[in-house]
């Protein structure tokens, strides 16, 4: 089968089992030119939310799939393959967290979106790297916080806000290549370009990185505005390389380089135009977050959202 076919087969499909398709801004950019919706893990799941749709075929990684089921229940969601995992999401899980809180009473666990859903149920506050600070911040000074599980993410908003969080110390595979050294030699190469870096890369915690004129950190959304918005050519992404497919889009005349040839998430790349058409046809694999588990981990999400 062409991949012409493929994609109108999976249109098809899609109106004849009134199906959603939504991509992460890492997808394969054939997968993101037939989503329905683009975005990261937590707008993608709200968007869904928001729709009509009665399946929703969620191509990221697993926990993103939770994410969804948590907060659409009545919806059915599906992945184009349930193998698709992420070094930061399994790095923790929810025994450590309980273990972390016998040792220091009263302290509050703040969780990245990019957990399990056992992660999330153990959680008091989600935040994503957007809402981070604000997060952080609405939490009293005298609290004592774990921050699970990404150390980058974590150092970022220690640097930022004065706090001194503890930090589990999980990272994610792609971002832990994008070290103090590969800005600096970036800026070297790029004198005229702006230096876009997600929260989650090594360098976040690094005040001599963040002091830089022509370094931005922002969550994958951001970014995307940033690049819009700014009046200069030249980009340095220092995230998943896939996202520059939608800076490329959207910003004609202007230049991204990915800092990282490596900066690919294989993870992410599992997911395949054939596998997107056989989950539809088979309507599975699904993932699904039920019962108390789910209940337990919908809170932690939805204190986020109350902020
Ligand atoms: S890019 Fe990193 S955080 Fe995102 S899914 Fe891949 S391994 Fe996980």
């Amino acid at each position: 089968m062409t991949a012409e076919s493929m994609v109108k087969e999976i249109e098809r499909l899609k109106r004849e089992k009134n199906a959603v398709i939504l991509a992460h801004y890492y997808s394969r950019p054939e997968i993101q030119d037939i989503s329905d919706f683009l975005g990261d893990s937590l707008a993608l799941s709200q968007e869904a939310a928001r729709t009509e749709a009665d399946i929703i075929l969620f191509c990221g990684v697993n926990f993103m799939a939770e994410t969804a089921s948590i907060i659409s229940p009545s919806k059915k969601v599906i992945v184009p393959d349930n193998r698709a995992g992420c070094s930061l999401a399994e790095s923790i899980d929810g025994e450590e967290i309980e273990q972390w809180r016998r040792e220091n009473p009263g302290g509050v666990v703040v969780s990245y979106v990019n957990t399990t859903a056992e992660v999330k149920a153990f959680t008091d506050i989600c935040c994503t790297s957007a809402n981070a600070l604000k997060v952080v911040n609405s939490i009293p000074q005298e609290k004592k916080i774990l921050f699970v599980p990404d150390k980058n993410l974590g150092a970022y908003i220690n640097l930022k806000t004065g706090r001194k969080m503890e930090l589990w110390q999980g990272d994610c595979c792609v971002h832990e290549r994008f070290d103090s050294e590969t800005v600096l030699e970036m800026a070297a190469k790029y004198p005229d370009a702006d230096i876009l870096i997600h929260p989650e890369s090594n360098c976040s915690g690094d005040p001599a990185i963040m002091a830089m004129p022509q370094t931005y950190y922002y969550s994958t959304a951001g970014m995307l505005k940033h690049v819009a918005e700014s009046d200069k050519r030249q980009f340095v992404i220092m995230t998943e390389k896939e996202i520059i497919h939608q800076m490329e889009k959207e910003n004609q005349g202007k230049e991204f380089i990915s800092a990282g040839s490596r900066a690919l998430c294989g993870q992410m790349k599992r997911n395949t135009l054939e596998k997107v058409l056989l989950a539809l046809q088979n309507e599975g694999p699904e993932i699904k977050v039920e019962g108390e588990l789910r209940e337990r981990a919908w809170k932690s999400i939805e204190k986020m959202l109350e902020l």
